[in-house]
Order: C-alpha cells, then structure tokens, then sequence
C-alpha cells in the first residue's frame, strides 16, 4: 500500500517525433494515476527538438490539462540524455518518473513502484522483463550491454536501457549528465550512496512511429561507459593513478640506463648507441615524467571541478545537529 497523500510525483516525458502517441500516453497516465492516493502529480513533457506535430499535440494536452502538464520545448534535438535532464530540473516532486513517450513503458506499472520506494529505497530500477522488440537487433546487444555495465559499474541490474524508473528527486537533481549517460544514473547514484532496487515492469510493442536507435548505440554506450568507470574510480584521486605508472616508467628508465653504462664501463666496453638500451632508457623517462605531469595536472584539475561548484567529495544523507 502506498502512504496516502504523501507524494507528489513527476512523471517526465522525452519526446522526439511521437505525434500518434502523445494523446494516449497523456491519457492512460492520467487514468493510471487518478486511481493512486496521491497528494499531486505534473507530467513533464520535454519535446526534443521534434519535427512532426509532437510539440502542437503537446500543447493541446497543456491546454486541457493545465493543472497537471507542465511543457518544456528545447530550441533543437539534443538527445533522449539532454531532454531527460531538463524534465528533471524542472521537476517538483519528491519521486520522479522518467518514462518513454513511444508507449512502450506502461503507466500502470507506477504505482507499483511507488510502493517499493516507500519500502526506503532511493532508485527503484524498471527490468523490461518480457521486453517486446526484435532479437538480434535490440535484445541481444542489450543483454551484453546490461552484463557488461554491470560488471564494470558493479552495480548489477538487469535492464539499464529501461526508460522508466523511479528517482529520489535529491539523487537526480545534484547530478549532472553527459553524453548518453542517462542509462548509467542507476549507477552513478549507487556510487554517490543511493539503496537501488529492481522491479520487473510491462513492456508494449511500439504502435506509432519509429525508434530513433539502431545498432550502433551499443558502441556510444561503450564509450560512455569508460567515461563513468574512469570518473567513478580516479576522479578524485588522479595523481594516484598516473603517478603510480609514471614512477613504475621511470623506475625501468633507470635501470635500463644503468645498464647501457655497465655495457659501457666493463669490456668489451660496448658503444652506448649500439645497444638498445639507452633509447629505451630515454623512452622510459620522458614517458613517466609525462605521467607524473598529466597526474599534478589532473590534481589541480579536480580542485578546481570539486572547488567551482562547490561540490565535495562525500554525500550525506542525514544530519542531526546538536539543539544548543
Ligand atoms: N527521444 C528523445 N530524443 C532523441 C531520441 C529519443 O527525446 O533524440 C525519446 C523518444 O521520443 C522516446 C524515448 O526517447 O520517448 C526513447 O526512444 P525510443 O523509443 O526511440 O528508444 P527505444 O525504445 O527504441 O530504445
Ligand atoms: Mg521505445
């Protein structure tokens, strides 16, 4: 059961060309959740930029719904990332909602979620469990890239590609997001502490339009992800990583050097340039000195990203201060 009256949710909708749905997906929330004990809801529709009449369709719903629909037009498309986070920013409620404007994901499927996140959990993951698109092309890639995340986020969920999930909006509204890392925040919000749960959800067959992927979305999200596992283990701590190869370089420099002078000093006394040893000394130490330096500089780097914002490098969830 959900605590009655004590949520006020944000729903938030990309939308990218998906004229036909626009209507029913505005409908089958509305009838969704007016059946929930709700104190309030908003549905934030974000038009990314669409060239077909998503956005006229929009306003029409704005325009019968004013009370509940709150509408966002981007200047041109910046992609499903980009269209998410300012649903996001815009967002007012206490749990917020992304979901695809295409109908795949199903409304009924929130207030389900709703009860697990008043099981305490911060994130509570979508797993399109029963998931309606073509194998080869989208299914498979998905599974590898889902084991893939996983295993290098170490945080394990089945289905990071699912659009709906359900958001604690403090874990959303710190963050920041680039490039097509709206699929990582599952992650990214492990790390910085958030309780993650995964809740298998009802997938549909898109009716209207097209899907704006193909095939080559696997590679971007790989790229990303070595974006997040490097942010994730050497943000703050640059120095220790460079350093330490930078010195482990320069150590080998060294002692290969040594050893070109032994060749050098006791017979048969080989010519220093006859032997490799010596440029690969040379090579060794201006290569780790290059690594130490790209470390210094990467500390004064993150000074100035932790500094700026002033950000820092912890989270705290709770705080009770002493009554003086
Ligand atoms: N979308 C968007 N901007 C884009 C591409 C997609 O806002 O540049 C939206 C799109 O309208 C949909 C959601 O992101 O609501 C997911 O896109 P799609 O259904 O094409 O992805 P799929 O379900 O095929 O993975
Ligand atoms: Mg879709």
């Amino acid at each position: 059961m959900i605590k009655e009256d004590t949520h006020f949710i944000s729903i938030v909708v990309p939308v990218y060309n998906e004229e036909e749905s626009l209507p029913l997906l505005h409908q089958q929330i509305t009838q969704a959740l007016s059946a929930l004990p709700l104190a309030g809801y908003e549905i934030i529709f974000v038009d990314d930029g669409s060239t077909d009449q998503s956005y006229a369709q929009a306003q029409r719903l704005y325009e019968e719904d004013a009370q509940h629909v709150h509408l966002i037009k981007l200047r041109r498309n910046f992609g499903q990332t980009a269209a998410m986070a300012a649903g996001f920013h815009a967002a007012q409620g206490d749990i917020i909602f992304p979901i695809d404007a295409d109908l795949q994901n199903d409304p009924n499927d929130i207030g389900r979620m709703i009860e697990k996140m008043d099981e305490g959990y911060d994130v509570v993951s979508g797993w399109r469990a029963d998931r309606k698109d073509k194998f080869l092309s989208r299914r498979l890639p998905s599974i590898l890239a889902n084991q893939l995340i996983s295993t290098i986020t170490g945080v394990h969920l089945h289905d990071y590609g699912c659009t709906l999930k359900a958001y604690h909006r403090d874990v959303v509204q710190q963050m920041r997001f680039y490039g097509e890392m709206h699929r990582f925040l599952p992650a990214l919000a492990s790390w910085s502490g958030a309780t993650i749960t995964e809740l298998p959800v009802n997938h549909r067959e898109r009716q209207f339009g097209t899907s704006k992927y193909g095939i080559s979305r696997t590679l971007r999200v790989v790229l990303d992800l070595l974006t997040v596992k490097f942010l994730l283990s050497y943000a703050t701590r640059p120095m220790q990583v460079f350093g330490k190869f930078g010195i482990i370089m320069m150590a080998l420099g060294v002692g290969s050097g040594l050893f070109s002078l032994v060749q050098k000093v006791f017979p048969p006394h080989q010519d220093v340039t006859a032997s490799p040893w010596m440029y690969i000394c040379i090579f060794l130490m201006l290569g780790g000195l290059q690594l130490l330096s790209i470390g210094l500089l990467g500390e004064i780097n993150i000074r100035t990203y932790f500094e700026s914002q002033g950000k820092t490098i912890y989270n705290i969830r709770e705080e009770k201060k002493p009554v003086r």
